[in-house]
């Protein structure tokens, strides 16, 4: 995200800041000590040229060696001067220790103002007339040119011409000459106004780099916010193209869409209509686009209950969800339609426009109708007569109505089996059914598990013995209570009991384990002996028609539905169902149940 640009906005930013406050004082002081050590080349020249000339006049005086002192002094101090202007450039310390390099100049300032200084004191009293005017003149003149040299540090100015003007005046003082004694106190005069000026200057060259500095803050300033602006129009063009690019998806979503979408204003007038809302009602959008949707789209019957909805959705801006309602199309015929109704609502919470979408399912409700039919017909038409066949077919088959022949009896047996095969495949499409349907209601109740499991184990012994399988608890089974449905938990223990011994092998038993899971629930196990369960069918193993593809489960027979039911089951009873493998081989089918306290 870009950072706001208040800070530079140049309403309230920059442009009002005062000088003071956008020039760095370091780096103006930084500038300004540049700005001398620049000036020393012209002054140590100008300086050094003026003193050879004096030593050339004053060398007739009568203190030659003074002279000689002087102008030794003179080139000491301008190879002095030259060297720490020297270090100066070399120096990578120039700006950040401005001050040191300040200071420094201001100890060579007075040392070369106190030499002119030594000079005026030195030779202005042992000289002639002409040669006093002459130094006057030149001492004048150094006070002079030391200002435009030193002003922009007005204190090192005052050090420098200090150093000349106060050793002169005091000769002019004491010289015993009335006219010099005036001139000794004006002077001192003079020297204040200089400085006077110099310190005028002074401020004029700080506001000046302080104004420059400001001023290149500006330029950074307004530098980066034209990057800013320029990186923000770039995003904003990105979003832009984004937007556009959503637009044209949403367009095709509604054009391409299987639904029927249509877009109502708050007054519930059709705005927009995609083709397939134009195949479903049989109308051409410029039909219906401005007419008022209910009235159009909903059958007069339920007009009244869709406008209550719509002004709800209106005042509550909430989406209605799922209504199904009968519509009628151009041509007279009715169709059920489930309809959303979304509100498009502003920032400001207003809604803009609704859009309304439908999909048929005239068809739909008419396969849940048929597979209800289907259900019901197979419930009646073919479970009734089933069993009496079977119930038929058992009284032959167990001798009462007479002895029968063998062959006529290994014909009818097949029959028995195959139809209680069909009338399991009945049953347990029932329950899936029921279950799915959420018909299925449960009887839950405090139930003695020990005992469930016991009396599972006696239900189905027979049908283990067929398989030369013995059904056992493991020990003693514990008692203890769960909340469970009974004749479901039977349900559940016969299916995963008959799969047990069907898949164990010949003279093997599976054991029934009952365990304490945890505080809140128990676990029910049984484990066989059986091939296991094969890796690629695990994940199966629980959905409907589930069988793995094995020549064993073919001969098996089953219908591949006993699991998934008793998963449901078990879970509507708030329990969880599982598997695993048995150590040494076979596999550990397992179910946990809510602890009755
Ligand atoms: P059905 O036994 O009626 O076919 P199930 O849902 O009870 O249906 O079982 C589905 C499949 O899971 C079985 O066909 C079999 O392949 C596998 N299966 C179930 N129990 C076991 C078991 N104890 N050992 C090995 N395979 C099993």
């Amino acid at each position: 995200m870009t950072p706001p640009i208040n800070s530079t906005d140049p309403a309230k930013g920059s442009t009002s800041i005062s000088l003071s406050q956008s020039a760095d004082p370091r780096r103006v002081l930084a500038d300004r000590v540049e700005q001398m050590y620049g000036q020393m080349p012209l002054g140590i020249a100008g300086s050094f040229i003026i003193s050879v000339i004096a030593a050339y006049e004053l060398r007739e005086g009568r203190y030659v060696e003074i002279v000689a002192f002087w102008a030794g002094l003179v080139v000491l101090l301008t190879a002095a001067s030259i060297g720490l202007y020297w270090s100066f450039n070399r120096s990578a310390t120039k700006a950040s220790e401005a001050a040191q390099w300040l200071r420094w100049l201001a100890i060579s300032a007075l040392a070369n103002g106190a030499t002119w200084g030594f000079a005026g004191a030195v030779f202005f009293p042992s000289h002639a007339d002409e040669q006093q005017v002459f130094l006057a003149f030149l001492l004048a003149g150094m006070v002079a040119g030391g200002v435009p040299i030193y002003a922009v540090s007005w204190p090192v100015y005052a050090l420098y011409a200090a150093g000349i003007v106060f050793p002169f005046t005091y000769v002019l003082g004491t010289f015993g000459n009335r006219l010099f004694a005036e001139i000794a106190l004006l002077v001192p005069a003079f020297y204040a106004m200089n400085v006077g000026v110099a310190w005028r200057l002074n401020q004029v060259f700080d506001s000046g780099y302080r104004l420059r500095h400001a001023y290149g803050k500006l330029t950074e300033d307004y530098t980066a916010l034209n990057q800013r602006l320029e990186q923000q129009l770039v995003e904003l063009d990105e979003a832009r193209r984004q937007v556009e690019a959503s637009g044209r998806k949403l367009v095709l979503f509604a054009e391409r869409s299987p639904i029927a979408v249509f877009e109502f204003d708050v007054e519930g007038r059709i705005l927009t209509v995609n083709p397939s809302a134009e195949t479903l009602f049989g109308y051409a959008a410029n039909e219906v686009i401005g007419r008022i949707g209910i009235d159009t789209l909903f059958a007069a019957a339920i007009q009244e209950d869709v406008r209550e909805r719509w002004r709800k959705l209106i005042d509550a801006r909430a989406p209605v969800i799922g209504l199904r309602a009968l519509s009628t199309r151009r041509d007279g015929a009715d169709i059920t339609c489930e309809w959303s109704l979304t509100p498009l609502v502003n920032t400001e919470n207003s809604v803009i426009s609704v859009i309304v979408q439908g999909r048929d399912i005239t068809q739909q409700l008419e396969a849940e109708r048929m597979k209800q039919e289907f259900t019901s017909t197979l419930s009646h038409e073919l479970r009734t007569p089933l069993t009496s066949i079977i119930g038929s077919l058992q009284l032959i088959n167990s001798g009462v109505m007479g002895d029968i022949e063998k062959d006529t009896l290994e014909l009818t047996t097949i029959a028995e089996r195959n139809a209680q095969r069909l009338l399991d495949l009945i049953n347990d499409i029932l329950d899936v059914e029921k279950i799915e349907s959420g018909k299925l209601t449960l009887m839950i109740e405090a139930l003695e598990l020990g005992e469930l499991v016991t009396e599972s184990l006696t239900l189905n012994r027979a049908f283990a013995e067929r398989f030369k399988v013995k059904l056992v608890a493991a020990g003693e089974l514990r008692a203890v209570k769960v909340s469970a449905d009974r004749k479901r938990v039977l349900q559940v223990m016969t299916n995963l009991l008959s799969n047990a011994a069907k898949f164990s092998e010949a003279g093997t038993a599976v054991e029934v384990t009952i365990e304490i899971a945890d505080s809140d629930t128990v676990r029910v196990a049984v484990h066989d002996t059986g091939p296991g369960i094969p890796e690629n069918f695990r994940n199966r193993i629980f959905g409907r028609f589930a069988q793995a593809d094995m020549s064993h489960t073919r001969q098996m027979g089953g219908t591949g539905l006993g699991l998934a039911i008793c998963k449901r089951l078990i879970e509507l009873m708030g329990g969880k169902i599982g598997f695993s493998d048995r150590a040494g081989g076979g596999t550990t089918f397992w179910f946990e149940l809510p602890h009755h306290d």
